[in-house]
């Protein structure tokens, strides 16, 4: 018989790290400087109202200076970039987060780049994108980072096993796998063109849905013992939070598996609070010995 699934407590490892943040968070302020996080909100998009009051809360229980700037939706492209360079040479901005989606007349790849890369906590600016791609030192995506973090603190070994990540984004597929990849493990992306999704999905020792369709990944496709990490947040038919994986079903072949709420979700804002630490810490060695690199100075 099939030993009992592991759920992964997303909620309870994101209080740990963020515990383990807040002490980082102390010891960086003993060096006389309190890490500050800037949080650019464009408009009034009642989601990203949430999201951005979570992060805050969070941050701010770590000991982190966080600053909400609310632009106007009708913000110009230029007079965006500008206000985020400005942050970017603010010695009191550690971490700059551009909430995303922005309304349309804006382009977020622009807006990106005006970002410092070094205050980059989203790890979305092309130099920190390059630095993943490169094993370099630098920032990471968030979400990303969670879902590795979560197999460290479960014990899942990454190591020489098979890898299916569902989904190809930038903001999670593509950087998830090239984790795994740092990790040693043997890496597949699938996407809305694979063929024969069940298929390879059925290979996987670790799966990670990353898509954000209600049960598009089916419980029967699992191999039994697999890890799956769930990434999809969506509403359910019953109106209900829910994954991309069919999660009852799932669970009774994983050997592992996240639930969504409460899996990676929660991770997600701990490694935005552990990067704007990181990038305090970085620039406080960098004044402390110019000309080196060290953490997330790229
Ligand atoms: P996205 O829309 O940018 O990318 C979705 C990806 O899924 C694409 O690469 C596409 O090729 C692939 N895809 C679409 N249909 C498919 C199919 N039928 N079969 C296989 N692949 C298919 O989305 P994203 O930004 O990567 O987010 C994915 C999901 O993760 C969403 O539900 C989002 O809300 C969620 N998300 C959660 C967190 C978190 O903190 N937990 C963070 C970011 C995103």
């Amino acid at each position: 018989m099939k030993d009992r699934v592991r759920i992964m407590d997303g909620k309870a490892t994101a209080a740990l790290v963020r515990a383990e943040v807040a002490e980082d968070v102390a010891r960086i302020v003993e060096r006389g400087v309190r890490p500050g996080l800037a949080v650019v909100l464009v408009g009034d998009d009642p989601a990203s109202e949430v999201y951005v009051r979570n992060k805050d809360r969070a941050a701010t229980e770590a000991g982190i200076a966080v600053r909400t700037l609310r632009p106007e939706a009708t913000i110009s492209q230029p007079d965006l970039e500008a206000l985020v360079r400005e942050l970017g040479a603010d010695g009191s901005v550690h971490g700059i987060l551009v909430q995303l989606p922005l309304p349309a007349q804006l382009d977020p790849a622009g807006v990106v780049e005006a970002i410092d890369p070094r205050k980059d906590v989203d790890g979305l600016h092309p130099r920190n994108v390059a630095a993943l791609a490169m094993d370099l030192p630098g920032l990471v995506p968030c979400t990303p980072a969670g879902c590795i973090e979560l197999c460290d603190r479960y014990g899942i070994e990454l190591a020489g096993r098979h890898a299916v990540v569902v989904g190809r984004s930038q903001l999670v597929g593509k950087p998830v796998a090239q984790l795994l990849l740092a990790r040693n493990a043997t890496v597949t992306i699938c996407h809305s063109r694979t063929a024969d999704l069940a298929g390879v999905v059925g290979t996987g020792d670790v799966i990670v849905a990353a898509v954000g369709r209600a049960g598009l990944i089916r419980g029967e496709w699992i191999r039994p013992g697999a890890c799956v990490l769930d990434v999809g947040i969506n509403r359910g038919a019953d109106g209900k939070l829910c994954g991309d994986v069919e999660f009852g079903a799932a669970s009774a072949r994983a050997g592992a598996i996240t639930p969504v709420p409460g899996g990676v979700g929660p991770m997600t804002i701990a490694m935005l609070l552990k990067n704007t630490a990181r990038a305090a810490e970085a620039a406080l060695d960098a004044v402390a010995s110019p000309g080196r690199t060290t953490g997330a100075g790229i």
